[in-house]
């Protein structure tokens, strides 16, 4: 029997709704919440990255800035530009747009960003207050992936665990944050043995890792929740043929556009999992969501309206 699939439209759209509510009440009290956007130079996907996330502060009234330094911008002009919006009381969450030019240092600009307005949750001092439990700004992804997990009413606590990834903006994160909700975690990568094995022990199997459809039925326990982070583009016709073969909308998909757009888990695997986030429509709209609750978040902190629960996503 095929798994439930993990709406992430529908959870992104309730938090944003919810949002929207808090941002207002803010606001009523004569303190809207703002967010400033760092877009260095023109890549062509960050301009879409950052034009999506502040048409979302429009929809759901918070106020945004886009700050546009030239391509040819310095660490030192970086660093000025940082140090002014973190002076600027307005100004409750600051994002710098990566990649940085290579002739910027991107450690010593995100490490420049104030911890209280650092809504990415990349700062290590951020870093620190999550895995010791204390409320701080968590970033946007895992968070998110938590969130789908939570509303769907998918058990953590006790489950197996396995993360397969273990970047900082992604793997590390999310594994904190379901050691936090009392799972038990195992954290997979690249020299990992017996990959398929380890996976196959989890409740929960989270695939953060950018390759196409690498996670196979193999490497599922019937009846797991599968949660896809991978955002990858499928190019050539074999390894379309292999993901898609006899999908007629992923076909037409690939013949107009030369391209479509698949997850780090293979298609296939929706006949063996008990609940599978879809890629498109899974956990990437949980990202700007969660941008969105962070730049509100933030504004509540550096008020000192602090939640209790805050230190778990
Ligand atoms: P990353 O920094 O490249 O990390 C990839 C991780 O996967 C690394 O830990 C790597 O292991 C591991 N890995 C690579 N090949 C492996 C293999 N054959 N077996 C086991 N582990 C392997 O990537 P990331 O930034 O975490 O992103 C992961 C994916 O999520 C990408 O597709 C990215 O586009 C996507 N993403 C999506 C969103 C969203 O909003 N949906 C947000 C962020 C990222 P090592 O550490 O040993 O090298």
């Amino acid at each position: 029997m095929a798994g439930i699939i993990l709406d992430g439209n529908k959870i992104a759209g309730d938090i944003r709704r919810e949002v929207a509510v808090e941002a207002a009440a803010l606001t009523a009290g004569g303190r809207r919440p703002g967010l400033a956007v760092v877009l260095v130079g023109h890549n062509p996907a960050s301009e879409i990255y950052v034009r999506g996330k502040v048409k979302c502060c429009e929809e759901l009234g918070i106020y945004s800035e886009k700050v546009t330094p030239p391509a040819t911008a310095s660490t030192e002009a970086l660093l000025a530009v940082v140090e002014g919006l973190n002076q600027r009381d307005e100004i409750d969450g600051i994002l710098v747009q990566l990649p940085l030019p290579p002739q910027v240092n991107a450690k010593k600009v995100l490490m420049a960003v104030d911890p209280a307005k650092d809504v990415d949750g990349f700062h290590p001092m951020n870093v620190g207050l999550l895995s010791t439990q204390r409320p701080g700004l968590v970033p946007c992804t895992p968070a998110g992936i938590l969130e789908i997990l939570r509303r769907s009413a998918i058990p953590i606590a006790g489950q197996d665990a396995v993360v397969v990834g273990r970047s900082d903006i992604v793997g590390k994160p999310t594994a904190m944050l379901l050691t936090n909700a009392n799972a038990t975690v195992t954290i997979c990568h690249s020299k990992t043995r017996d990959l398929p094995g380890v996976c196959r022990r989890a409740d929960i199997l989270i695939a953060a890792i950018g390759r196409a459809g690498m996670i196979t039925r193999e490497f599922v326990k019937s009846g797991a929740t599968v949660i896809d982070v991978g955002m990858n583009q499928v190019t050539e016709r074999a390894e379309f043929d292999r993901l898609f073969k006899g999908n007629a909308k992923r076909e037409e998909t690939f013949r107009t556009k030369g391209s479509t757009l698949v997850g780090d888990v293979h298609p296939h695997v929706l006949e063996v999992a008990g609940a599978i986030t879809p890629v498109p429509g899974g956990v990437g709209p949980l990202t700007i969501a969660m941008l969105m609750v962070n730049t509100v978040k933030a504004a509540k902190m550096r008020r000192g309206i602090v939640e209790p629960e805050l230190s778990r996503a």
